[in-house]
């Protein structure tokens, strides 16, 4: 599956990718919004609850570094 990135719309590798927000479908588990992690700033729809996350995993990625 590919992601595409909701700012630029430019597939995204995984490594570059972090999830901006997450959709729910009408059936099923709905499914997550990708971004650039240099679009993620530019994506409206950004759910602080995932940009905490995402902060988080960042500060541990740094730290592992
Ligand atoms: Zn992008």
């Amino acid at each position: 599956m590919t992601r595409v990135c909701r700012a630029c719309d430019e597939p995204i590798k995984d490594e570059d990718g972090v999830i901006v927000a997450h959709e729910l479908g009408n059936s099923g588990p709905g499914w997550d919004i990708w971004a650039h992690r240099d679009h993620a700033d530019d994506v409206e729809l950004i759910d602080p609850v995932v940009l905490r996350i995402m902060c988080r995993i960042w500060a541990a990625q740094a730290a592992a570094q």
